[in-house]
């Protein structure tokens, strides 16, 4: 092994001559102090190495030593309800360790080796299996099931199979391959920079349902596809990403905090174990594994945290699950990157970002995806990414948006001004947008109802003339607009505040199932047919626009879930009331 020797040290980048041996991403232990870091560059026997710890303090002439594997995580029972740090460390076993800060250069177990699992085979002795082969199961939380695969690279028969308890390092199976016995672990490792292998890549299909009704009904993200959310500082970012985690429609979440404030990670950890998944019943938290590589950890430890949580999205993916994975906030990790890369004396590309953070990023949102997997069953599994970006000052024509654009497929654009006047989810309608909305037409008309497509078309159609008539009135005053224009306006006013802003902090109102959207839109848009039929008719505009019953559509919803037959009262009073103007006559 190399015997290297520091020779510059640059905050968290340090240079070590001696390292001939060592190749590209080995992880290597830097100083006495047993520092974790990752060789990022190498030039004769020089190594450039980030590391993910604190250095200060470190010098030249201090010993670098690689451990010639790259950067890898653990994969196996036990990632449910974990929250590690970016290079898979649990926090809260490093804090039984050394206190509430990390102490540099702890060594703990990246998943506990002592606790004992419930393995329960689903082959037999005898059974022909290779690669991804599901050969028994653990259930690892009262919601996940844990599937154990045959590792990549065996191939053979089973030659023994236990059934019981075990830990991760014990042997579980024995399979006979060409080069002998192999004994089989529930423990796997996998290197965090290489994606897993599937087979086939699909066109994803089906969408995640989110629970947020701007999401689900106008701009949804599909089961295995990419979004993006970019947004100034208290635009709602870490809002949405957190309302993803929570209500999600995936069997699985990873939920990376990179670079952000820890106090945000606090509310995840406090708020998460307490919350119960509507559909299951049981704390959400046990669907969840969290990675977090706050703002007061090491910058260079950001990138880990990326790479690791998209590893870890992947392996539950290759189970057949369907995994959410967030990433809050991807720009954190990109200015990591570029401050290596000027602590490398790289050649600058825009805004002092490397020429390859495009190629970076493409890579991370490529890894998500809706796959075959590997594996004789032919499994499907998707994995979902969302990545929350923070252009400063929210100018999206900055690197790190940009280049975020370019790969997602949709884009969830936050925008302060409807911050600041507190419309939440501040997502602007008439900019944003998902890719796949084509693709998922089939999905809504089946699951939701046939009148789904043209109910949320023309709702975003009354969104856009309320752009186009406000136009008009700044140019000529209010005075100028028809009765049937100002109607169209009451619509789209009510479609914002009764439909579109949603308070993620309110009980009900933070989740709201996409059927019960359906009826909400329903209602909304009831109201503004009859009664643009009813103004048309001669009803009073005045009369019209104060009946009582909108402010039944207003409290739409707060219509509980398993109530949807309030919805056809609704819909009747609204019939009624409007019918009731019209027999007085008006206008
Ligand atoms: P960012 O991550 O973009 O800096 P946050 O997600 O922390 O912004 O949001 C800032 C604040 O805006 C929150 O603390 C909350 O008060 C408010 N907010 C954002 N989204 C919502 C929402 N959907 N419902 C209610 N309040 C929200
Ligand atoms: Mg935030």
């Amino acid at each position: 092994m190399s015997d290297g020797r520091i020779i510059k040290v640059s905050g968290p980048l340090v240079i070590a001559e001696g390292m001939q041996d060592a190749k590209m991403y080995d992880v290597v232990r830097v100083s006495n102090k047993n520092l974790i870091g990752e060789i990022i560059e190498i030039r004769g026997d020089k190594a450039s190495i980030q590391v993910y710890e604190e250095t200060s303090g470190l010098g030249p002439g201090e010993p670098v030593v690689s451990t010639g594997e790259p950067l890898s995580v653990e994969l196996g029972p036990g990632l449910i309800e974990s929250i590690f740090d970016g290079i898979q460390r649990p926090l809260d076993v490093v804090r039984s360790v050394s206190g509430d800060n990390i102490a540099r250069g702890v060594q703990v177990e990246k998943l506990n080796k002592t606790k004992k699992w419930n393995f329960e085979p689903t082959a037999k002795t005898g059974d022909a299996v290779k690669a991804g082969d599901i050969i028994g199961t653990v259930r690892e939380t009262s919601i996940v099931i844990h599937k154990i695969m045959v590792p990549h690279g065996v191939e053979g028969t089973i030659e023994e199979i236990y059934s019981g308890e075990f830990t991760i390092l014990d042997t579980i199976a024995k399979i006979k391959t060409k080069d002998g016995i192999i004994d089989i672990q529930m423990l796997q490792k996998w290197p965090v920079r290489k994606g897993r292998p599937y087979k086939e890549k699909l066109s994803p299909s089906t969408p995640m349902t989110t629970g947020q009704r701007i999401i689900d009904t106008f701009f949804p993200v599909a089961k295995g596809g990419t979004a993006c959310i970019p947004g100034p500082f208290g635009s709602g970012k870490t809002v949405v990403q957190h309302q993803l985690a929570k209500w999600a429609d995936a069997e699985i979440v990873v939920y990376i905090g990179c670079g952000e404030r820890g106090n945000e990670m606090t509310d995840v950890l406090m708020e998460f174990p307490e919350l119960k998944d509507p559909k299951t019943g049981e704390p959400l938290m046990k669907r969840t594994v969290l990675i977090a590589n706050t703002s007061d950890m090491p910058v260079a430890a950001r990138e880990a945290s990326i790479y690791t949580g998209i590893t870890i999205g992947e392996y539950f993916r290759d189970m057949g699950y369907s995994v959410a994975l967030m990433a809050d906030s991807t720009s954190r990790w990109a200015e990591a990157l570029r401050e290596m890369s000027g602590r490398l004396e790289e050649m600058p590309g825009e805004e002092g970002y490397p020429a390859y953070l495009g190629s970076r990023a493409a890579e991370f949102y490529e890894r998500a995806g809706k796959v075959v997997c590997v594996g004789t069953d032919n499994r499907e599994g998707a994995l979902t990414a969302v990545g929350a970006v923070s252009p400063p000052g929210g100018d999206l024509s900055e690197p790190v948006t940009q280049a975020t654009l370019r790969i997602v497929k949709v884009f969830w654009g936050l925008d302060a001004a409807l911050a600041y006047r507190r419309h939440f989810p501040a997502i602007n309608w008439l900019q944003s947008y998902s890719l796949y909305l084509d693709r998922l037409g089939d999905w809504f008309v089946q699951e939701v109802a046939p009148d789904w497509q043209s109910l949320r078309m023309e709702t975003m159609r009354l969104l856009q003339e309320e752009e186009e008539l406000n136009e008009i009135v700044r140019l000529v005053g209010f005075d100028a607009l028809s009765l049937k224009d100002r109607f169209t306006l009451e619509a789209s006013k009510s479609i914002r505040e009764d439909y579109l802003h949603q308070n993620a902090f309110h009980e009900i109102d933070t989740y709201t199932s996409i059927h019960k959207q359906y009826r909400m839109l329903r209602a909304i848009l009831l109201f503004y047919h009859e009664g643009q039929k009813a103004l048309s008719e001669g009803a009073f505009y005045k009369e019209l626009t104060t009946l009582p019953v909108r402010e039944d559509i207003a409290k739409a919803k707060l219509i509980l879930e398993n109530d949807i037959e309030s919805f056809d009262v609704l819909e009747a009073k609204i019939k009624d009331q409007i019918a009731s103007i019209l027999s007085k006559g008006g206008n």
